[in-house]
Order: C-alpha cells, then sequence, then structure tokens
C-alpha cells in the first residue's frame, strides 16, 4: 500500500444501500447505490459482492451504517427496522469474507461522525443529533466519542414529551417520535383540517403570510422536539444540537419560529450539512478510525509470554 488508506463507508436504508470509497479527509473518492437486498442470506452474499467489487487498492477497512439497534462492540445487529437482520454478526461475517477490519453502527451514530468530522458540527466534541424522517432517530457524541451505553444508546425518538399522549412505535406513549417525525406533521396536517398533500414548506409560507392555522400546525411539531432538546441539553450540555433527515432543516426552521422560552439551558441549534451523503462518510470515517485506535493501541496491552 503506497498512499494513506481509505475505508469503504456502507450505509444501508429502509430501501436504498449506498457505498462510496471515503479517505482520511472525509472525501468520497467513488461511490455506488442500489435498492437494499431482501432476506437475511441473500443481503449479506450481495454486501460481499458489492465489496469485492468496489474495493480499490487502497481499502484498508469497511464501516457499515445500518437503521435500527447495533452492539457495535460486538458488531452485532440485534434489530435493523424494516429489515429482517436482527441477530446478524455482521462484522464478523464481512469481515471473514474480506479480510478486512469491519465496523458496524447504527447509521444515526455514523452520520453524527460525518457531520462532527466535515460537515455542521466540525469542531465541535459534544454534539447531540436528531434526525427527522418517517420516525426519529438520534446519536450523542460526548468528548468527540460516540456514546453507546452498554449497546444502544441514542434512541432520542423515544424521549417521553407527551405524558400519556400518542401510542409509539415502541410501546410507550407521548415519545418525541410520535409528535415531531414526518409522520406526526402528516397527522398534525390532516387534524388541522389542511389538504393531506401539504408540505411543510406549504406551512412556512401561509405562516409567514399569517396563516394561524399553519403557525399552529408548526408549532404543534416543533414544540414537543424543543422539550426533547432541552432534555438532552440537561443531561448532556452539548455544543451543538443538530438536527438532520429529509426534515431536520425544517425542524430548525420551525424550532426558531417558536416563542422563546426562559430557561437555564442554551444551546445553539443546526440543521446538518452532508445529507444523504452523511452516512457513508461517517461509516468511512469510523472504520479509518478502527484502524488508527489499533495502530496506537498502547503496547502494554500485549500480553508478554
Ligand atoms: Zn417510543
Amino acid at each position: 500500500m503506497t498512499s494513506k488508506p481509505t475505508a469503504l463507508g456502507v450505509d444501508v436504508g429502509g430501501t436504498n444501500l449506498r457505498v462510496a470509497e471515503i479517505d482520511g479527509a472525509g472525501r468520497i473518492r467513488s461511490r455506488h447505490a442500489e435498492r437494499v437486498t431482501r432476506g437475511r442470506e441473500a443481503f449479506l452474499a450481495r454486501l460481499v459482492d458489492i465489496v469485492a467489487a468496489r474495493r480499490g487498492p487502497d481499502v484498508g477497512a469497511i464501516g457499515v451504517g445500518m437503521p435500527g439497534r447495533i452492539d457495535a462492540a460486538a458488531g452485532l445487529i440485534l434489530s435493523a427496522g424494516y429489515l429482517d437482520l436482527g441477530g446478524l454478526p455482521l462484522a464478523g461475517l464481512l469481515g471473514t469474507a474480506s479480510h478486512l477490519p469491519v465496523v458496524v453502527d447504527n447509521d444515526c451514530t455514523m452520520a453524527l461522525i460525518a457531520e462532527c468530522a466535515v460537515g455542521a458540527a466540525r469542531g465541535a466534541a459534544n454534539v447531540v443529533m436528531f434526525t427527522i424522517g418517517t420516525g426519529i432517530g438520534g446519536a450523542i457524541a460526548q468528548n468527540g466519542r460516540p456514546v453507546h451505553g452498554r449497546a444502544t444508546a441514542g434512541q432520542l425518538g423515544h424521549i417521553t414529551v407527551r405524558p400519556g399522549g400518542e401510542l409509539c412505535n415502541c410501546g410507550r406513549r407521548g415519545c418525541v417520535e410520535t409528535t415531531s417525525s414526518g409522520t406526526a406533521l402528516g397527522r398534525h396536517i390532516r387534524q388541522a383540517g389542511l389538504a393531506s398533500d401539504t408540505r411543510v414548506d406549504d406551512l412556512f409560507a401561509a405562516a409567514d403570510a399569517g396563516n394561524t392555522v399553519a403557525e399552529a400546525v408548526l408549532s404543534a411539531w416543533a414544540a414537543p422536539m424543543r422539550d426533547a432538546a432541552t432534555s438532552m441539553a440537561a443531561a448532556f450540555d452539548p455544543d451543538v444540537v443538530l438536527f438532520g433527515g429529509g426534515l431536520g432543516a425544517a425542524m430548525v426552521r420551525a424550532l426558531k419560529r417558536l416563542p422563546a422560552e426562559d430557561s437555564w439551558y442554551r444551546y445553539d441549534i443546526r440543521a446538518a450539512e452532508l445529507g444523504d451523503d452523511a452516512g457513508v462518510i461517517g461509516a468511512g470515517l469510523c472504520a479509518l478510525g478502527r484502524i488508527e485506535d489499533a495502530a496506537s493501541a498502547p503496547p502494554a496491552l500485549i500480553p508478554i509470554l
């Protein structure tokens, strides 16, 4: 290997799978996207094929971001949203097939790694990120490292903001996912009597023109999100609270419309910058970080026989 190592970053979504070769500066050297192959055996076989086809001579590691609950330390998928991959030891299987180190983590954690390195949270060491799409994902960085807890910390869509509220997929009521996701925005729109094809940009335009119904819908969507973000600020004191996903920028815009709140907590809110590239960039940088960690491990950890 003559040049600095790169990594393959893989971002597995509910529909699409993206792969890119990422260098140490977080730049994309090449990219590929296709529909996710369904079924455990077929998914793994296709991923092995893609990696074999896409790995250039500099590739020294692989990072994979997955939806759902991931045990990153074990490289194990606990559950993967709509994909039936629960229990799959992906890092071990892909590592054996490719003879490369493989890291697997939650897709939102990978996006956060990218945003901290080369995106909207550049230079920030303590960041809380919410991704607003059909549901709400989350990730936390503390002192520049993702927080995993025992395994699955960062399920920020399930912070309770409205006790006794709408029933959530997780089995509880009033989670922020039930008030402030894209799905919830659609419900607020219908409940306000607006046309079901009303888009969030239509709401901003109407609210700017003085329409109180549109303003109320935006407030019903964003106010519980602020409660969740402020709870995270109370717990983690972040430099930045970042909003990504398809509706991240709209959420920041809606949050900034809310009347100011008098509380102890002050935090910077920003929209994520890297869009659909965040997942592959973060997965690649996470994999490169693993190589560096392995290279810089203290010699004392090597058993002396
Ligand atoms: Zn929930």
